[in-house]
């Protein structure tokens, strides 16, 4: 096992910057996610520690290991693609075993290790079989499989569930959850989709436009994101922002938008001053109640998405668009007019200019770690 090290490490492709400054430690045996938004860089960083891609400054390293030069067969890395890559002449058992004879295994070396890897991912029925006799699933499981059988010190995944349909990909996704569990090898996972950075990460690492946002656990991303970006793109439906005006100071200060005005709450004092500010609010923390007091949005429903357990309500309150998740038992209706209350122990604050986070926790971290966080 090993760790991975990102050491100022840039990408240049001619004038196109892909990956800016990056400084990441990835930690022996974690399930580290890189997620992003299409072109965010997640993939060219991906390659830089498989080897395909030569880094244009900065060191990357594999454990104390240098690797900027070292070819992708000596990185002890193996890799699983979007697209499985199996060869289809061959059969399951001939797919896991093909690299390691490249590598010259012995031969009962190569038996233990293909017999360990199916019987992990149930491939034991299907040895036999060429790869356009499996469903997708099985594919995917395959070329898993060959990653497995290669005992390398870290995996590097990208995209693999997204040629699956919705139903398999969550069973995959248990499923490599529960091998990393197992192996314990260091995994670095790259998508796309928050859902499955949250649900697979030890750490996920947000990037937007070439640069590192934000790293850390599903839950710190999720309570203290560092800046409007990352508290939209992580959670799902995306949190709400209105535009607000901060008054007065310190603890006579209060926080106005239409139809709310509430004291300014004791984590932001230190950081908020009087002027506008952006204020985020997760659907799912907004709560439906009767009309009237300071402490609530006013608005009519839009849109009532009807999801079984809860419904997903779109809100024109004021000049804003404010979506709610609440139970379905409110039964609400398109033109019903609604409060909906702002609990104040769960609303973020963001520099209106520089999108940065007013939280008092997030300035800290910045104080401590002496990097400014990234402007959105
Ligand atoms: P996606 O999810 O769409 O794959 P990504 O976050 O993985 O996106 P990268 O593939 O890493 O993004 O690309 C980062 C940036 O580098 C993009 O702007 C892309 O256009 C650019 N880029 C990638 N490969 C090359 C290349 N070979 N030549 C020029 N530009 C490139």
């Amino acid at each position: 096992m090993a760790t991975v090290t990102f050491d100022h490490v840039w990408k240049k492709y001619g004038e196109v910057v892909a990956v800016n400054d990056l400084n990441l430690e990835i930690q022996d045996g974690e399930f580290m996610v890189l997620v992003g938004p299409s072109g965010c860089g997640k993939t060219t960083s991906l390659r830089m520690i498989a080897g395909l891609e030569e880094i244009s400054q900065g060191d990357l390293r594999i454990g104390d290991r240098v690797v900027n030069n070292v070819p992708p067969k000596d990185r002890d890395i193996a890799m699983v693609f979007q697209s499985y890559a199996l060869y289809p002449h061959m059969t399951v058992r001939d797919n896991l075993a093909f690299g390691l004879k490249l590598r010259k295994t012995p031969k009962d070396e190569i038996e233990r290790r293909v017999k360990e890897a199916a019987g992990m991912l149930s491939l034991d029925t299907l040895l036999n079989r060429k790869p356009r006799e499996l469903s997708g699933g099985q594919r995917q499981r395959v070329a898993l499989g060959r990653a497995i059988v290669r005992e390398p010190a870290v995996f590097l995944m990208d995209e693999p569930l997204s040629n699956l349909d919705a139903k398999l990909r969550v069973e995959t996704r248990a499923n490599i959850a529960r091998l990393h569990q197992r192996l314990k090898v260091t995994t670095v996972y790259v998508t796309h989709d928050q859902v499955e950075a949250m649900t697979m990460g030890q750490r996920i690492a947000v990037m937007s436009e070439a640069r590192l946002q934000q790293v850390g656990t599903p839950q710190s991303l999720y309570d203290h994101p560092i800046n409007r970006f990352v508290a939209g793109f992580i959670g799902s439906p995306s949190m709400n922002f209105l535009p607000v005006t901060v008054t007065g100071e310190g603890e006579g200060a209060s926080l106005k938008a239409d139809g709310l005005d509430v004291p300014l709450p004791a984590d932001f004092r230190s950081a908020v001053k009087a002027g506008n500010a952006i204020m985020g609010i997760r659907p799912e923390h907004l709560d439906l109640q009767a009309a009237g007091p300071a402490g609530t949005l006013q608005g009519n429903a839009d849109v009532v998405e009807y999801l079984g357990n809860e419904e997903l309500i779109h809100v024109s309150a004021g000049g804003n668009d404010v979506v709610a998740v609440v139970d379905s038992a409110y039964r609400v209706k398109p033109g019903d007019v609604l409060s909906l209350k702002v609990p104040l122990d769960k609303i973020h604050l963001f520099d209106a200019e520089t999108g940065l986070s007013l939280h008092r926790t997030v300035q800290e971290v910045a104080a401590t770690t002496g990097e400014a966080p990234v402007a959105v």
